[in-house]
This record gives C-alpha cells, sequence and structure tokens, in this order.
C-alpha cells in the first residue's frame, strides 16, 4: 500500500470529517466522482478492489428495477421508489474501494471504528482478518496516531482485535463499564473480580484438587503470567489464567512421556516470547499513562489560570441586587469547584455555561 504523507491541515479536516458519519459518506461520495482508479494499488489492494467492486456491481443489479415488467404508471413509480430506496439503503455502493481505502488511511483508530458502525458494507470492508488491504489500514492508523501504539499486535493477534483491546473501555468478561486495565499477559481488559475468577496463583495449584500430586512446574511451563508486584503483594506469587493451565495440563498428561521434555522446552522458549512481548507493551502503556497525567496536569493550570482570569473580571460587575460580585464567593460556587478541577479547556462557550451557573449559585 502506498503510503501517502498529508498536511496537518488534510489530517484535521479528515479527522474532523470521520467524527460525523454524514459528512464521511458526503466526502466519500464528492471525492469519488472526481478522483479516478489509482493505477498503483499493489495485487493485494487490487484483489480488495476487485472483490468490493464485484459486492458494488451485485447489489446495484439487485436494487435496478425490473426492466421485463410491463410499463405502466404504477411500475414507473415502484422503479423509481426502488431506485431511490437502493440509493438510501447504502451509500457504500457508490464508493470506489480505492477512494475509501484513501480515507480510511487518514482515519485515527477511534474513528475507523465509528465507521465500521455505519453499515453493512464497511463493517465487511473494516472487518476481514484475512485482507492484507485492511490489516495495513489498521496499522498505519494506529502508527500515525496513537503514540503508545507503534509495537506491532502480540503474535498470533490480528490489527482489528489488538487495537480494540486497546482502546475501547469494558471488561471483556463480564462487560463492567469504564475498565481500562489490560493485561497483556492474558491480552485481555478485565475487571478485578473476573481477573481473581479466572486467574489462580502457583501457590493455589498446589492445594488445588484438580492439579494434586502433578508436578507444578510441569503445568505450568511457558504460561504467561502476571506478576504479584502489580497489586502491590509481596512474594514471589504469580497469577496464570485457569484455562491455560488446565489445557497445558492436559496435554502434559496426555504426552507420551519420552515426548514430554521436548515439549517443556518449546513450551518454555514460547512463553519466554510471550512475557517479553507482554512486558514490552505494558512498559509502553505505563510510559504513555505517565506523559499523560503530565499533559493533564498541564491542561488543568491553564484551566485554573483562565477560571481565575474570568472571575477576577466577572468580580468587576453588578449582581442582581447590584453589589459588585465577591470573588472569594464566586470562587466557593459549586460550578466553580467542580470546574476547578477538571482539565477540559475554557472556551467562551464553557464559560458562558458556568457563568450562568455562577448567577444563579451566587444568590
Ligand atoms: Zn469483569
Amino acid at each position: 500500500m502506498t503510503r501517502v504523507m498529508r498536511s496537518s491541515t488534510r489530517k484535521r479536516t479528515e479527522i474532523s470529517l470521520a467524527s460525523n458519519k454524514r459528512s464521511v459518506v458526503k466526502a466519500v461520495q464528492n471525492k469519488s466522482k472526481v478522483v479516478p482508479v489509482n493505477p498503483d494499488l499493489n495485487t493485494s489492494e487490487v484483489a480488495v478492489v476487485d472483490k468490493i467492486q464485484d459486492e458494488s456491481t451485485t447489489t446495484t443489479m439487485t436494487a435496478e428495477p425490473e426492466e421485463s415488467a410491463r410499463s405502466t404508471d404504477k411500475m414507473e413509480i415502484k422503479a423509481e421508489q426502488d431506485e431511490e430506496s437502493a440509493q438510501n439503503k447504502c451509500l457504500a455502493i457508490s464508493i470506489p474501494p480505492e477512494i475509501f481505502i484513501e480515507i480510511c488511511k487518514n482515519l485515527p483508530p477511534a474513528d475507523l471504528l465509528r465507521l465500521a458502525r455505519t453499515c453493512k458494507t464497511f463493517h465487511a470492508w473494516l472487518s476481514s482478518k484475512e485482507s492484507v488491504t485492511t490489516q495495513r489500514i489498521w496499522a498505519a492508523s494506529r502508527k500515525e496516531f496513537v503514540r503508545y501504539l507503534t509495537l506491532p499486535p502480540p503474535r498470533g493477534m490480528d490489527e482489528i482485535a489488538y487495537i480494540r483491546l486497546a482502546l475501547e473501555k469494558g471488561c471483556q468478561i463480564c462487560g463492567a463499564k469504564l475498565v481500562r486495565k489490560i493485561y497483556w499477559a492474558f491480552r485481555a481488559r478485565i475487571c478485578g473480580s473476573c481477573f481473581q475468577r479466572k486467574t489462580i496463583t502457583n501457590h493455589d495449584i498446589k492445594t488445588d484438587a484438580r492439579f494434586k500430586r502433578r508436578n507444578t512446574r510441569n503445568i505450568l511451563a511457558g504460561l504467561p503470567f502476571v506478576d504479584a508486584h502489580v497489586f502491590r503483594r509481596l512474594g514471589n506469587r504469580r497469577y496464570y489464567w485457569i484455562d491455560d493451565v488446565l489445557e497445558n495440563a492436559k496435554t502434559y498428561k496426555s504426552l507420551p512421556s519420552k515426548k514430554r521434555q521436548d515439549w517443556l522446552i518449546k513450551r518454555q522458549k514460547k512463553g519466554a516470547k510471550l512475557m517479553r512481548n507482554a512486558r514490552a507493551l505494558e512498559m509502553a502503556f505505563l510510559r504513555e499513562e505517565r506523559i499523560r497525567s503530565i499533559e493533564l496536569r498541564g491542561l488543568l493550570l491553564a484551566k485554573r489560570e483562565e477560571l481565575h482570569k474570568r472571575t477576577e473580571i466577572m468580580a468587576q460587575t453588578k449582581d442582581a441586587s447590584n453589589n459588585f460580585y465577591d470573588i472569594d464567593r464566586l470562587r466557593r460556587c459549586a460550578s466553580y469547584q467542580k470546574a476547578y478541577k477538571r482539565p477540559y479547556p475554557l472556551t467562551d462557550r464553557a464559560w458562558n455555561m458556568l457563568y450562568r451557573k455562577l448567577v444563579k449559585e451566587y444568590i
């Protein structure tokens, strides 16, 4: 796929387009009228493009009114309605795939996820695990727009699953909202109670009825784990994914004794790679958290300064009783206190809203 460099203005335009589904579709339609088929597409892109074009043709053909039908006023009206409904049904059928690819290459992953939810065709184009082009679209997007996702996906994980795991929120098991903690060793974003339910420690295995009289070293061979120090607990406790442990124990038991040693060595090598990868991802996320907290602190300080200035100006005006606003009283208002703690920029619009609240609360 040809990597296209864009100016920052263009990128911002594309991003803002993506935030509005209708705008994206309009942009795509407008582009599709003027941009010719890109002759530089590589083989894989051509394959996807062909597939997509086939789908478009089929959809268009099935949506056309029957030409063999008798020409009556009723049928003409029906034909017009059919045509109109076909157009309304899915605007994607009129988009040349290479234009779609070009647009996607300039969208951040969060917008691609939104775009994939707009219609079945976009969803199919953006969800293909087999399509090299689809995978490259997502990879280009995360490298360009998500600074902490420059590492490739863990082995065996496709781009989309990787991005969704990293960017979305919520426990992947129980669905609890706002959960952000990702255990890269388990490639899972889960809440605390699901973690406790789905894992077992190397200590607990020794007393667990399912593993009695089994050699712990063998059944844990090469399995990724989470260190207890993540939870600020002392000791050499490690948490393992219970399903992995059961699977490992089963496989080990099923092997003839002469093959077990080779199996253990292979598992350990594979496990070491998995853990290196998981640690690299965890480090990248930790770095991002630190950077983000510094950025948020900066935003918060700027916001407080702005609030300070605006309330000083407000204190030079008079309230409903024709007295000057008391600046300390203003700053004790609940809305002011709330705004003071939140790092979002204080735009004119935000201040106008806050101003109205302050006037009410001041009474
Ligand atoms: Zn959960």
